[in-house]
């Protein structure tokens, strides 16, 4: 964590997309630990089994899918009822799939881009005038290492990350000044289903065992190591409460191992 002054989290209503697992469940404790109240945001909150280590706090849950106009404007006006004007967004949901360009089909490329892309886009989009009103807001964007190079056969991932990425900077650009920062983690590979889910496709299309096909993608990681949610975590927290604002952060694997 740099040396900056940091602000406090205390009472501040911070809205996570994808809160309820993975990366995006060690975000909600990471803030909610902070004292912020949080609004978790994922398509099926009925699911959601809120892991939070002491239960000594409880986010509001509600259903939204971040690829519906509607339902961003229809499930940001419930956290407003439930936590009040939001002051933090993070924009953490997001799909991955993978395929050599030749099987990247148009509903797969529409399914990413408007998962990951257009998502961070809406919701974004619904937060700023009540940031604008306050003078302040912090947005995170939950993007990729695969924002900012690239792999093979992940095309559609790599493009919607690097357009999270794009956007992140553009978002930045025009809010300067205003007390609004707008700022990307880039994790690699991290410790969560999705990462399972890579690992099973490796072993599936490569014959490869899962031992030697979690060491190749470490191995692509910055860090050579695979990220844990809570390294990822530690670098939103850093974003929210510090004041920097249009960068994308990588966050290497093994940080806090
Ligand atoms: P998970 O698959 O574990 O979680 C993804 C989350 O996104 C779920 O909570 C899911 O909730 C939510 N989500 C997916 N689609 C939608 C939608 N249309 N509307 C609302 N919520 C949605 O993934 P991770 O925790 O690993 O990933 C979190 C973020 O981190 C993603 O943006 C991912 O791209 C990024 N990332 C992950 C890396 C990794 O190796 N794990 C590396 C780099 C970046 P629900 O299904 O209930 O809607």
């Amino acid at each position: 964590m740099s040396s900056e002054a940091r602000v406090s989290l205390d009472g501040k209503h911070a809205v996570v997309t994808g809160g309820g697992r993975g990366i995006g469940l060690a975000i909600v404790g990471a803030l909610a630990a902070r004292g912020a109240r949080v609004s978790v945001a994922s398509r099926a909150p009925g699911e959601l089994h809120l892991k939070l280590h002491d239960g000594s706090y409880h986010p509001f849950v509600t259903a939204i899918d971040v690829t519906s106009e509607e339902q961003v404007a229809s499930g940001f006006e419930r956290c407003r009822a439930a936590n009040g004007p939001i002051e933090i967004l993070v924009n953490n949901s997001g799909i991955a799939e993978s395929a050599p360009l030749s099987r990247t089909s148009l509903a797969m490329w529409e399914r990413i881009v408007a998962t990951n892309m257009t998502g961070t886009f809406l919701c974004t989009r619904a937060v700023t005038g009540e940031m604008q009103s306050a003078r302040w807001g912090r947005i995170v964007n939950v993007a990729s290492i695969a924002g900012l190079g690239g792999a093979p056969y992940i095309s559609a991932y790599c493009a919607s990350k690097h357009g999270v990425v794009g956007f992140t900077r553009a978002i930045a650009a025009e809010f300067d000044g205003s007390g609004i920062t707008c700022n990307a983690v880039c994790p690699g590979y991290t410790e969560t289903e999705m990462l399972r889910r890579a690992t099973e496709n490796i072993v599936k299309y490569t014959g490869a065992s899962e031992e030697s096909a979690r060491e190749r993608l470490a191995k692509s990681n910055p860090g050579g190591r695979i990220a844990t949610v809570q390294d990822v975590a530690g670098a939103v927290l850093d974003l929210v409460t510090g004041t920097r604002n249009g960068v994308a952060v990588i966050v290497p694997g093994g940080t806090s191992a």
